[in-house]
């Protein structure tokens, strides 16, 4: 597998090495349908879902629907952040933000509002960096329909967080910032602990890392860990959840607060044989492509049977609700 996706990168990036995350965005010539259909028939392993980026989106939409995740963000941003953001800035009236993997920006907004409330009158600097176009597109179709945000400044950078590390360094930037975000965004890259500690030394004094991922008491993690080599893509996506980021940050006696935010996803469509958002589900769930499709049926059994075990799901009224709780952590300024 590890052959398949070097020889996939290598194509897809002209020979040029390049982080997976940079190429998936670019799935959408019809050379790159061609030549992902026929990779997709050479290879005798699972394909990652990430590397069909319009499959990934409308499963991720879907996602958003059957779960409570944006919803227990917004709890987080409204009762939680607010106490986080007004220790920011130390008196600035100018603040640097930044976004990574902000997707269409719906969450962004709402901790930008929350920002400006806690510091009324400053202005925003908000580097954006999110690889997919879709994403960049809707995130920019957002902000041309919601009036007021005229004190953001909006720096839009298609590209991932590996890209904007070498950008930046190539670039010699000596810019800092008072809040950085990464909201479930940490499995797309090659090295969690080594992207999270080149933001933080971006940090400015007082500034913030907010890190949003699932919990290590989710039913994620049980999945992972049970699954783990069979699913997941280590050179694409990491099974990674907030009880590996407190054990990177304790091995470095780093300091952090941590929140655990509850909430659920409802998977019973998934065990509805052929049904059609239940596979969408299962595809999320898996981060496989075509999981359903191009599993083995005893992959397949095992992932459905642990799905609804008690330790990721529990039943009630002929619904089988997936435990999807998220971890947040919050960095300070490496000092
Ligand atoms: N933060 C948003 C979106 C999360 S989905 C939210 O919580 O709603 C993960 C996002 O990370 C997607 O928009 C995806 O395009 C983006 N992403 C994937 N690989 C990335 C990478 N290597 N660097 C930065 N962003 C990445």
């Amino acid at each position: 597998m590890d052959c398949f996706w070097s020889t996939w990168a290598l194509l897809k990036e002209g020979g040029r090495p390049s982080p997976v995350g940079g190429f998936y965005s670019r799935l959408q010539t019809s050379t790159d349908s061609l030549l992902h259909h026929i990779l997709l028939a050479m290879a005798s392993s699972l394909m990652s879902l990430v590397s069909d980026d319009s499959r990934y989106q409308k499963a991720f939409q879907l996602f958003l629907e059957r779960s409570s995740e944006h919803q227990c963000m917004r709890d987080f941003i409204h009762n939680m952040l607010p106490d986080i953001l007004a220790s920011i800035g130390n008196g600035k009236s100018h603040l640097n933000v930044i976004g990574v993997g902000s997707g269409a920006g719906e969450i962004d907004l709402e901790m930008l509002s929350e920002l400006r409330l806690k510091h009324p009158g400053v202005t925003v600097d908000n580097e954006v960096v999110e690889p997919s176009s879709t994403q960049l597109h809707n995130y920019k179709v957002l902000v041309s329909q919601k009036p007021g945000l005229d004190y953001i400044k909006f720096n839009w950078n298609q590209m991932t967080a590996t890209e904007f590390e070498e950008n930046w360094k190539v670039k010699k930037m000596t810019k800092k910032a008072d809040f950085i975000h990464m909201i479930q965004m940490l499995y797309y890259v090659k090295d969690p602990g080594a992207t999270m500690s080149f933001f933080q030394s971006l940090l400015d004094k007082n500034g913030k890392l907010l890190i949003i991922l699932v919990s290590g008491e989710s039913g994620w993690e049980k999945l992972w860990r049970t699954y783990r080599n069979q699913l997941c893509n280590t050179e694409i996506s990491q099974c990674v959840t907030t009880a590996d980021i407190k054990s990177f940050l304790d091995s470095k006696a780093l300091s952090y607060q941590s929140y655990e935010l509850p909430s659920q996803m409802d998977i019973t469509e998934c065990f509805t044989d052929g049904d059609e958002k239940g596979e969408l589900l299962l595809d999320f769930l898996t981060e496989v492509l075509d999981f359903s499709k191009t599993a083995s049926s005893e992959l397949k059994a095992g992932v459905l049977e642990l799905l609804r075990h008690p330790d990721c799901s529990v039943e009630s009224n002929g619904k089988v609700i997936f435990n999807n709780n998220l971890g947040v952590i919050v960095i300070d300024q490496l000092t």
